[in-house]
């Protein structure tokens, strides 16, 4: 997964983001020609405003007297990119700001961040933190460990008394942990077996 694409943009507390355009107010036959204008204005589609590579002077620009009574409204934020590649460009989906371009708009990246790993977003959707590749998966729900215990113990649950509707929201919950448990990890944070048990209360 990957959270982010290139540079960065100019984001309003609308959610739209900030483009700028020069435009000329137009003219007629014989008469002078006028300056042209600079104009600022905000587009929905992220990948039409400009990003600049550094933000610091995105930074500068909002701190001038000319943006100050309305920079608290905008933020400099990452620029958007294809969740599984990272690549410019595509399409939203979701509400998280998610996007896919064309070759991965039906694929699922690994929940891990950086990994490029995905699988067939299939039935359940396009998500981010559905899939664990294998080697994450290995790495951070180990064999034997409490979690992988209790993983394959949803599933024997699942299998003895059916996936009503219940379960599988008790599923989901326990696999977005997985998830937190698996980036915590990744990120060299500790999560030991007692808050395991604490957490999911159940054995
Ligand atoms: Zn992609
Ligand atoms: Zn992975």
């Amino acid at each position: 997964m990957i959270s982010h694409g290139e540079g960065f943009v100019i984001r309003h507390r609308s959610g739209r983001y900030l483009c700028s355009d020069i435009r000329s107010r137009g003219f007629e036959g014989g008469q002078p020609i006028l300056p042209l204008e600079f104009c600022w204005f905000l587009v929905g589609n992220p990948f039409a405003a400009p990003f600049i590579y550094k933000a610091e002077p995105y930074h500068r620009m909002l701190a001038t007297p000319e943006w100050q009574d309305v920079a608290d409204q905008f933020d400099v934020v990452p620029g958007p990119g294809c969740a599984v590649c990272g690549e410019r460009g595509g399409i939203m989906w979701g509400e998280e700001g998610g996007y896919r371009c064309d070759k991965h708009k039906d694929r699922n990246p690994c929940a891990i961040e950086g990994c490029k790993r995905t699988r067939a977003a299939g039935n359940a959707g396009l998500a981010s933190d559905q899939y664990l590749c294998g080697e994450h998966w290995r790495k951070y729900v180990p064999p034997r460990s409490r979690l992988r215990r209790l993983y394959h113990a949803h599933f024997r649950r699942g299998k003895r008394e059916g996936w009503t509707m219940k379960r599988n929201r008790q599923f989901h919950r326990f696999w977005d942990f997985v998830v937190r448990v698996a980036r915590k990890r990744h990120n060299g944070g500790f999560i030991d077996e007692a808050e395991i048990n604490r957490i999911m209360g159940w054995g």
